[in-house]
């Protein structure tokens, strides 16, 4: 057999290919090996050492408009290779077209966002928090806080579902806020990231040591992150409370973005009865959460909160719609959901199964239906399962373990306040979803999720065509939920460019606060 090509690293401005055999990056649906990766003997401290020392210094010489305008010419490049980078996730991630285009043309969207967003900074340096105020009882001597961007970098290790946007959502904040981006995608999927960052470089947009790629092995980069660095980390929680205790972390306080799992909840409230529009849409939502990438979303809907007198009409209309997805190989027209990322993945959505079959029952079965173009035996292709489980409080599993799959399970409710306390055992999700008629109740519910979730996404009949969708992460909005969800705050506008920057105060006269140029 042929080996397949071994795919470079890009560290300390050039291309590095890995000593050690690599690993095999494998078609999901087929099984065929497409291509490897390694970074087996990479200097990794002297590859950081670059990207802080030109990188980032060159990105820091730069206003924000001017660094705004790179993301715009960034963009611009990745677009006029879209379609090889949809190649590269049908035979990679096995996606069907439309679940591409949420990772390729969610990563788009995201980056003309922030080039737009960093357009209107303009030719600062530093941004103004807040007004000065005195610190005396005359003004003569006062306060401003500022913030500046850190003089580190930026190293994302990023979860397999995401190889395009969980790139640039991160990049573009960290390239506008002058930090130099080394990235570590998973292994599994990296091919198209590390396709995205060749394309960016051979373009030649950015400084030199500005974007760096690492493939393969997460072995010594946090050994070398340095204090002013910045880590974010999308991921399992496992993997998270590794990394948590890092001595980099630990020791040097190196500041840690951390998304991980959660068992997002969607909510129908007491007043959407079967056959009210807020039925309609809570059952539209559900199905297209299960089904979009083959529910490897971490914002996917896991547990579906409803009151118990609609418990069976509720399996019943889910069950319906999930009865027409076909499951298979991205290839073929006739399929609607592709394959998930991996066997192994498809082994861990076996396991979570598993595990969740103690305290439910099920609901939907889609493993009766046959795969399309496609080998059971060898495709990584998963088909959508409903669960239910009649005593939600007692189904504890269904509140722990997330099934990263098309599964889903169907939750009763006593009343509002008992729905509103099932969604909470999530221990802290990235959103929950609201679906009814009532603004006062759904206001007070969103109100009451808001502390333990991240983004609360409320569907009334009058936003059905415009909402955005329970999953769906806006740039404008915030990502990231407490707790279980890992603590972590991405995007959401401006808010983004925090996690980067160093907030200080400067205390001085009103003449040299001046001087400051804010
Ligand atoms: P994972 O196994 O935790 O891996 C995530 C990343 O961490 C990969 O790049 C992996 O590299 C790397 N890694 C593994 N062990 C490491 C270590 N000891 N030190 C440093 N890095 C290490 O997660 P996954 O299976 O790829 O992703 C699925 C999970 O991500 C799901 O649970 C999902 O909920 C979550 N997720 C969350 C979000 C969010 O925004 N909150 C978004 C997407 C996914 P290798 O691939 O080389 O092992």
């Amino acid at each position: 057999m042929t080996m397949t090509a071994l795919l470079p690293n890009f560290v300390c401005g050039r291309w590095q290919s890995g000593t050690g055999a690599g690993t095999a990056l494998l078609d999901p649906v087929l099984g065929t090996e497409l291509v490897r990766v390694d970074a087996t003997g990479l200097d990794l401290r002297s590859a950081f050492a670059f990207a802080r020392r030109a990188g980032s210094a060159a990105l820091q010489a730069l206003t924000y408009a001017e660094r705004a305008a790179l993301l715009a010419r960034v963009g611009q490049v990745l677009q006029t290779h879209r379609d090889a980078y949809d190649a590269i996730a049908t035979a990679n991630s096995g996606t069907v077209q439309s679940d591409s285009a949420v990772d390729i043309d969610g990563a788009l969207f995201t980056l003309g966002q922030y080039a737009r967003w960093g357009t209107a900074l303009g030719s600062a340096r530093a941004l103004r928090d807040g007004e000065a105020v005195k610190l005396g009882k005359e003004p003569l001597f006062q306060s401003q806080h500022l913030q500046v961007p850190r003089p580190g970098l930026a190293l994302f290790i990023n979860a397999f579902n995401f190889p395009a946007w969980g790139l640039w959502e991160k990049a573009a904040p960290a390239l506008l806020s002058g930090l130099a981006v080394v990235v570590k995608p998973a292994t599994a999927t990296a091919w198209l990231t590390q396709r995205m960052v060749q394309d960016v470089v051979d373009a030649g947009i950015l400084p030199a040591g500005a974007l760096s790629i690492v493939c393969g092995s997460s072995n010594g980069l946090l050994d070398a992150l340095a204090p002013f660095d910045v880590l974010s980390f999308t991921g399992s929680a496992d993997t998270a409370a590794v990394i948590r205790s890092h001595p980099s972390l630990a020791r040097h306080a190196v500041r840690a973005n951390i998304e991980a799992d959660s068992l997002n909840s969607a909510l129908l409230l007491p007043d959407a009865t079967p056959g009210t529009p807020a039925f309609d849409l809570l059952v539209r939502e559900v199905v297209r959460e299960m089904t979009v990438k083959s529910g490897q979303k971490c914002t996917a809907i896991r547990r579906i909160l409803v009151p118990a007198k609609v418990y069976g009409a509720a399996a019943e209309a889910i069950g319906a719609k999930l009865a027409k997805v076909s499951t298979g190989n991205p290839r073929n027209a006739g399929v609607r959901m592709g394959a998930l990322v991996s066997r192994a993945q498809f082994e861990a959505v076996q396991q979570g199964l598993a595990q969740l079959a103690h305290a439910t029952e099920v609901l939907h079965d889609g493993r009766t239906q046959a795969l399309v173009d496609a080998d059971p035996a060898v495709a990584a292709c998963h088909q959508p399962v409903l669960l239910g489980a009649r005593d939600a409080d007692m189904a504890q599993a269904v509140h722990d373990v997330e099934v990263f799959g098309p599964v889903a399970t169907l939750l009763p409710y006593r009343d509002l306040p008992h729905a509103l306390a099932l969604a909470q055992r999530g221990q802290g999700s990235l959103v929950a979803s609201l679906y009814g008629d009532d603004a006062a109740a759904l206001g007070s519910a969103a109100l009451a999720l808001a502390a333990s979730h991240g983004r609360v996404h409320v569907v009334t009949p009058e936003v059905a065509q415009a909402h955005t969708g329970h999953g769906n992460v806006m740039p404008q909005s915030l990502h990231g939920g407490p707790g279980r969800a890992g603590g972590g705050a991405e995007l959401g506008g401006l808010r983004a460019l925090d996690f980067y920057h160093q907030r200080a105060a400067v205390q001085a006269s009103p003449q040299v606060l001046a001087a400051l140029g804010l």
